[in-house]
């Protein structure tokens, strides 16, 4: 029944996140002057929350909202020096290499031909399509969407625009909140594929049970499903 697979791309086919948490940890330390490091967490999170409307996700957002923190927290008198260090920290965020993670080239090349392949996923527009040219992965995709959101109504759209009803679209990713309970909500199919670390926005507690749902150890479990 299932036509079209879609793909989230960070922590699902390349890792993304574990490089956030390692530039949060020297933003935490870089801010320990002024306040302990997990108060510096809470602070960043709730900038980076109540920033997400009008920032959206991403790199450069991140980059705003640790210079907002740290103009807050220092109650407007943070050095020149720490501004330029934080800019730099993102800077170094989007230079990094593209790491896949184990088996996703395989997985993609085993199911085309048979599926049609979407890459769906959050972030800045720019830097999804550098990634994504980076990845050498571009070849394997029919549609790329580079989404503001990932709610319901974003993949009922999704849908629509690729002409499918919803039981014959299936997505796979590695957050619950954002790539499987929308996807089951409106009718598809959905795998989970979890990733060792998950941004605190993102979680999720308890189990799902749902007929159309599978939780995978890795991706190249998926072959076992489609
Ligand atoms: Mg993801």
């Amino acid at each position: 029944m299932i036509k079209v697979i879609a793909f989230d791309a960070d922590d699902t086919l390349w890792h993304n996140e574990s490089f956030f948490q390692e530039t949060e940890k020297k933003f935490f330390a870089l801010m320990e002057n002024y306040l302990p490091q997990h108060t510096v967490a809470r602070e960043l999170l709730k900038t980076e929350i109540d920033n997400l409307p009008l920032y959206g996700y991403g790199i450069k957002a991140f980059m705003l909202s640790m210079i907002e923190t740290a103009m807050r927290i220092t109650d407007n008198t943070v050095p020149n020096e720490t501004i330029i260090k934080i800019i730099g920290y993102g800077r170094e965020i989007l230079n990094q290499p593209v790491v896949m993670l184990d088996g996703a080239e395989e997985v993609l090349k085993e199911l085309k031909g048979r599926y049609k392949l979407v890459m769906a996923t959050k972030g800045d527009l720019l830097d999804q399509e550098r990634k994504l040219k980076k990845s050498g992965l571009e070849h394997y995709f029919h549609h790329i969407e580079i989404m503001s959101e990932k709610k319901e109504d974003d993949f009922r759209k999704l849908i629509k625009h690729l002409d499918l009803q919803p039981e014959e679209f299936a997505m796979v990713g590695n957050s619950l909140k954002s790539d499987i309970l929308p996807v089951l909500n409106m009718g598809g199919h959905a795998f989970h594929v979890p990733y060792h670390v998950v941004w605190a926005h993102e979680r999720v507690e308890g189990e799902i049970r749902h007929e159309r749902f599978a939780r995978l150890d890795s991706l190249p479990d998926l072959l076992q499903y489609v």
